[in-house]
């Protein structure tokens, strides 16, 4: 079982979150501007490493809020949670204990 730190609520369960996708994709400036390849990038392509990675949640069983996670994928150790508009860096969320 894997315990998500919701930067509102606290620790909950997975099964009360719904998973966003990788964060902090920005929207086209100009979007009339880009090129069909452009928008299928935007669209479609996304980051995929092995170690840490921002991806967006949301709390759909409880405060129905969205929120950022930083993770590690290959142990899936949760660095920090955070709200939307955060860096990772100047979390004011939770954070893992130190060892
Ligand atoms: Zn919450």
């Amino acid at each position: 079982m894997l315990l998500i730190s919701c930067p509102w609520c606290g620790e909950r369960d997975e099964v009360e979150f719904h998973y966003g996708g990788e964060s902090h994709i920005a929207y086209p400036d100009d979007p009339e501007a880009i090129t069909d390849d452009a928008w299928g990038e935007f669209l479609f392509v996304r980051n995929n490493p092995s170690g840490e990675f921002r991806e967006r949640w949301l709390h759909t069983h409880g405060c129905r809020r969205w929120f950022n996670l930083l993770r590690d994928t290959s142990t899936h150790e949760i660095v920090r949670s955070y709200r939307m508009g955060e860096s990772a860096d100047q979390s004011s969320g939770a954070e893992r204990e130190s060892d």
